[in-house]
């Protein structure tokens, strides 16, 4: 008979980082016991560490250096930062199109009926944006970072709370849009200390063609759209447009090429990447 590691001493061990080699594959139970406990200790003793350097040294997560150093750089090159609520009117989510028949309605936490979670932060931009047209000259860059949530079926690369930079630019010459998007992507992508990504072309539901940034094995880091679009009458804007949406915990997955986004995420199990349960 042969023994390879439990379901959930594999969920320990990568809850830890740690990739047993392979073949994990052992002639009795105790020489597997054996090996799990001498991975889960180097795990433990890793993630310690890890932990040691945040509370005496760094002192801040990643993401929130990440947010930081996105939100100087955008500011560097005029782009001026909102915050908008986290709750949304059922309203405003209409106006993205967004109805009982479109897919993503089902991802939305809907709150009471007539508010709920927002699952993007363009509606709250796009109302911003209105109302600062209005009195504000153009070309005019904005940008949000914020937590954004949808109902996701569990994955390395979704989760049901994530951070999301989206950075607008209202005004952009109609034929310098395309420029301008890799323009903006590389901006972000630099401040955020990553190299080596793409530009792919992808379909959204929302807002239709456009370009996204990935990864070179395919994981989406940012989807772009440009204006005018359809979906600008309901705003009453008139003007060219582009815009990106990052997940920030995507950008930090891929630049410290982890396998899972958990670890990266807003948590209670996980601090600026490393585990906390360590008992
Ligand atoms: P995907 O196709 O990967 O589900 P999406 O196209 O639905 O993503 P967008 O609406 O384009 O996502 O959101 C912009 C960016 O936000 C994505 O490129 C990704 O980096 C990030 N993002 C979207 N959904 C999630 C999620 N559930 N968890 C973490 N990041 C996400
Ligand atoms: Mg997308």
């Amino acid at each position: 008979m042969s023994y390879s590691f439990s379901a959930a001493q594999m969920n320990r061990l990568s809850e830890l980082a740690v990739t047993p080699l392979e073949p994990a594959i052992f002639e009795t139970a105790e020489a597997r016991q054996k090996m799990f406990s001498q991975l889960e200790k180097e795990g433990v003793k890793k993630n310690r560490r890890a932990l040691t350097r945040l509370i005496e040294t760094t002192h801040k997560p990643a993401l929130c250096t990440l947010s930081e150093n996105l939100a100087r750089a955008l500011c560097a090159q005029g782009f001026t930062q909102v915050t908008t609520p986290t709750i949304i009117s059922s309203k405003a989510l209409k106006k993205m199109t967004i109805t009982p028949q479109s897919p993503l309605y089902k991802q939305v936490f809907h709150l009471d009926g007539k508010t709920c979670l927002r699952p993007m932060l363009a509606p709250g931009l796009y109302e911003v944006s209105q109302r600062l047209l209005n009195s504000q000259k153009q070309p005019l860059g904005i940008f949000e970072i914020g937590s954004c949530f949808r109902k996701e079926s569990e994955g390395n690369t979704h989760l049901k709370e994530f951070t999301m930079l989206n950075v607008v630019e209202w005004g952009t010459p109609l034929e310098t849009r395309l420029e301008r998007l890799k323009t903006l992507g590389a901006l972000v992508l630099d401040a955020a200390e990553i190299p080596g990504y793409c530009f792919k072309e992808d379909h959204s539901v929302v807002y239709g063609d456009g370009l996204d940034l990935v990864s070179p094995d395919g994981l989406e880091l940012a989807s772009t759209s440009m204006g005018p679009h359809p979906l600008d009458d309901a705003w009453k804007i008139t003007c060219t447009w582009v815009g990106i949406g990052f997940g920030l915990e995507r950008l930090l997955m891929f630049r410290e090429k982890t396998s899972g986004i958990h670890r990266h995420s807003k948590s209670t199990t996980f601090l600026d990447g490393a585990c906390l349960k360590l008992k």
